[in-house]
């Protein structure tokens, strides 16, 4: 289809939310010459977060994280930095040096700074001519097609940390234990002069100043790090099954919105942009978004959440066993993405993590009851799908 047909086909593609999986949508398709038009609540992008450091993980796929964002259609006009060698402390405290053959990671920014990884996301999205309609929080739907990258609705995960000046040089620890940090782990990651610290909880949420005090102190035991200038942050992440916009919908839900998270760890990025770049494919060729899901990410997520419900069945002394086995290899990537495949053994997993997990489906912008905004009928179309899947 040329892009005049595609444009009175569809009209303008209204966008709600200004993340990662938004800005992915809006650039795929404003660059065929749809008017694109994003919803977002704040002023600005990336005041979910404080400049804190995140990861894209190059470890899930074959396909380098570099090339998958070139895949989808992304250039790399943010700080963007490969982080190959890790020190990991497990619950004894000692210390596992691991290496790796590529980046295990790419180290970005999130927040507001000119060169976060929203900044360049939106300054792409400008440039291919997305407007962006700021303080405009959207709740209800009044648009043909729309899509939704509101970002999560509840908190499954919980992120606790410090951003700071430092004058240690660039590094990446990673700290296992469930003292501090239940089911989770803690990280501490430093570039050029500034760090992100915080401990990520899978549960006992009511407790997690004192994990957080707790992961900051085993961390200053072990990483002789100065401390300057610190600024607290905080987040949440979450995982739902079965939440794919269904195709008779106009609502096409991107990122964590439809729950689109790595269950292991919370590495939604890679998940979130994705979807977006989806959901964009499938309002230009036509393609069913369900389908492309349900091919595309489905399968991850299930395979991340079979890894969750075993590693949420590790315990301490599992984690030292895994720390220790990890040791005696000299490149942990091919471990890693071994992990991520949706093997048999896996899929059996699954079938016990999927009765053993629930989401924490709270809404936290909504407190209508049987209403007709959009958090409503998405649960309702929530909870439909998921009749259809069980049926
Ligand atoms: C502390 C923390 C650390 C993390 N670290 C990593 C990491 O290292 N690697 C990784 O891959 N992932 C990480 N994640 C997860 C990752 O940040 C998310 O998966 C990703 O940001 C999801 O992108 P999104 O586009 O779905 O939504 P978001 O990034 O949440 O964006 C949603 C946007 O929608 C806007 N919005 C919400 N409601 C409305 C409304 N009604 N109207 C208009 N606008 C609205 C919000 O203001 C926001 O700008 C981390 C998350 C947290 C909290």
């Amino acid at each position: 289809m040329d892009v005049t047909n595609l444009r009175s086909k569809h009209g303008i593609i209204h966008i709600i939310g200004a993340g990662p999986a938004s800005f992915v949508a809006a650039i795929n398709l404003a660059k065929t010459g749809i008017e694109t038009v994003i919803h977002e609540q704040k002023s600005e992008v990336g005041f979910r977060f404080n400049s804190d450091f995140q990861g894209i993980e190059n470890w899930s796929t074959d396909m380098d994280a570099l090339e998958f964002l070139t895949s989808i259609g992304i250039s790399i006009n943010f700080l963007c930095e490969p982080y190959s060698v890790g020190h990991y402390y497990g619950p004894n405290s000692k210390k596992h040096e691991l290496t790796t053959s590529r980046p295990l990671f790419y180290l970005i920014k999130r927040g507001t700074d000119f060169d976060s990884l929203d900044q360049g996301l939106k300054k792409q999205a400008i440039d291919y001519g997305v407007k962006i309609e700021w303080n405009d929080k959207i709740e209800k739907i009044s648009y043909p097609i729309t899509i939704v990258g509101t970002g999560p609705r509840a908190a499954d995960v919980i992120a606790k940390g410090i951003i700071f000046k430092t004058s240690n040089p660039d590094a990446c620890f990673g700290f296992l234990d469930n003292r501090i940090a239940p089911k989770g782990y803690a990280y501490l990651l430093v570039n050029k002069g500034q760090a992100t610290f915080a401990t990520v909880l899978y549960e006992d949420f009511e407790n997690t100043q004192s994990y957080f005090q707790r992961a900051l102190d085993k961390m200053r035991s072990v990483v002789p790090i100065d401390v300057i200038e610190p600024k607290e942050f905080g987040g949440y992440g979450n995982f739902v099954l079965n939440n794919i916009s269904r195709d008779n919908s106009n609502v096409l839900l991107v990122g964590e919105a439809a729950g689109f998270q790595d269950a292991l760890w919370g590495f939604g990025l890679r998940y979130a942009m994705l979807s977006g770049y989806l959901a964009a494919k499938s309002i230009l060729t036509g393609a069913s978004y369900t389908q492309l899901c349900t091919e595309e990410i489905r399968p991850l997520m299930e395979t991340s959440l079979a890894n969750r419900w075993l590693f949420a069945h590790l315990g301490n002394f599992g984690y030292g066993r895994i720390l220790n086995y990890l040791t005696g290899h000299k490149d942990i990537i091919g471990l890693l993405r071994k992990q991520h495949e949706p093997t048999r053994f896996k899929r059996v997993v699954f079938q016990l993590a999927k009765k053993w997990y629930h989401t924490r489906l709270i809404d936290k912008q909504c407190m209508h009851q049987n209403c007709d905004c959009i958090w409503c009928m998405h649960c309702k179309e929530s909870s439909r799908s998921e009749e259809v899947t069980a049926a």
